[in-house]
């Protein structure tokens, strides 16, 4: 039997397809621009020990559509990796919110469907997507268990004084105004993976998750204690498009001195900001190439944006009272030497002290880059939500059968 993890967004989906017992995917892939033109469907298969990739452009009509084509590659005769549907005992759902209520992977239910729903409003661009996700795997696999698991729920150990806004109690219990944070199962992920490799399960740690969006996790024995996104992504660092914090009396001048809408506001610090506005590209591949040409608006980015990772650094260090290691994931944090070298210089003062020909190494897997004498470790572990949703499933499906 297998274990089938979907990240649905709004217009693509991602997918890996796990043995039951295993760690090892057999195959993985992208759906992308579903409803829009120009679809393009990657999907990737590890059976035979080299990877074997096929690209179709096709365009993709909706979400049935694409989990339709899906489900056919996995059963493609030629490229088949399973006979039949029904060896998909599981599938995982990545949801990106659950709000306070949903905070353990779910058995997803009529009900657990209808919370999600509820979330629409704090999670618009996200939740529809999934609900769409959901609601095909249940038609194209009816056999399989759903499960949903939330990014939310590992920021849900936050105290009330990280996750309570200064504002009247009302906006919380009426609205659940609070701090949520997101890329909860990336910062578990790698956490677990840190720990396991310090060999300290009370470690405390920093978790620095760079990709498209950006957060950071403070991390004490496995529970988190505060992280830097908030009732939405859009808070704490600086991002590909988004602005990260800023005092929210910017958005009161524009709005009463500029007269920008609700709408030309979100679409101006989620897409228009970041590293985007400030250097005029949102890929770091991008902006890299312009620092090292010494471009002075890339510098400029680049300081901004290793700066604010820098004081969240100081922060959460304070808040956790100590620092065993730094971890940074995803597609910056993995790739982007140039960050961390900016990050991890001049922070002496938490022994933070990084090996720069360690750093300019490409190597896989997960990479100490520390001074052999610092006290704090500067790691970087590539993030595998997909993995970590297919592992949430396996305990949760031998709980269920335990009845633990
Ligand atoms: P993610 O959201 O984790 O997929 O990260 C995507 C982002 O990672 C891209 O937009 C790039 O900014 C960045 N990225 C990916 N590969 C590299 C690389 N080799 N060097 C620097 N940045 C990279």
């Amino acid at each position: 039997m297998y274990i089938l993890v979907i990240n649905s967004g709004s217009s693509s989906i991602k997918y890996q397809l796990f043995p039951k017992h295993s760690d090892q995917p057999v195959c993985n892939g992208l759906i992308e621009r579903i409803g829009q033109t120009g679809g393009r469907i990657t999907h990737e298969i590890f059976k035979t020990g080299a990877a074997q990739t096929i690209k179709l452009e096709q365009s993709v009509k909706d979400h049935e559509a694409g989990m339709q084509a899906l489900a056919g590659l996995l059963t493609r005769e030629d490229i088949a990796v399973i006979a039949d549907p029904a060896q998909i005992g599981t599938v995982g759902h990545r949801v990106v919110h659950g709000g306070e209520t949903l905070t353990k992977p779910t058995i997803i239910t009529a009900e657990v469907k209808e919370k999600i729903r509820a979330l629409y409003p704090l999670a618009p661009l996200h939740n529809p997507g999934h609900i769409k996700g959901i609601e095909v795997a249940e038609k194209l696999f009816p056999s399989a268990t759903q499960i949903a698991v939330f990014d939310t729920a590992f920021h849900q150990t936050l105290p009330d004084k990280a996750y309570r806004y200064a504002i009247p109690e009302r906006f919380y219990k009426e609205d659940g105004i609070r701090v949520y944070g997101f890329h909860g199962i990336s910062h578990q992920y790698v956490a677990g993976e840190a720990m396991d490799w310090l060999k300290n399960q009370q470690a405390k740690l920093i978790t620095i998750h760079l990709g498209n969006g950006c957060s950071m996790a403070a991390v004490s024995a496995g529970n988190c204690i505060d992280t830097s996104m908030g009732l939405t992504p859009l808070d704490g660092l600086v991002m590909g498009t988004r602005s990260g914090a800023i005092d929210p009396s910017v958005l009161l001048y524009l709005q009463q001195q500029k007269g920008f809408t609700a709408e030309q506001l979100n679409e101006l610090l989620n897409k228009q900001s970041g590293m985007l506005a400030l250097a005029g590209y949102n890929d770091m591949r991008d902006i890299s190439r312009l620092y090292q040409e010494g471009a002075p608006a890339a510098k400029l980015a680049y300081e901004l944006y290793t700066y604010r990772i820098k004081k969240f650094i100081g922060a959460y260090a304070v808040a956790l009272n100590g620092l065993d290691a730094i971890v940074f994931t995803a597609g910056v944090g993995e790739n982007d030497a140039l960050t961390r070298e900016l990050v991890c210089r001049d922070m002496e003062v938490l022994d933070v002290r990084i090996d720069i020909a360690k750093n300019q190494l490409r190597e896989k897997g997960l990479r100490d880059l520390s001074l052999e004498d610092a006290r704090t470790r500067i790691l970087v572990i590539p993030t595998n939500e997909e993995l970590a949703i297919a592992r949430e499933c396996r305990t949760l499906k031998d709980n269920t059968h335990t009845g633990a």
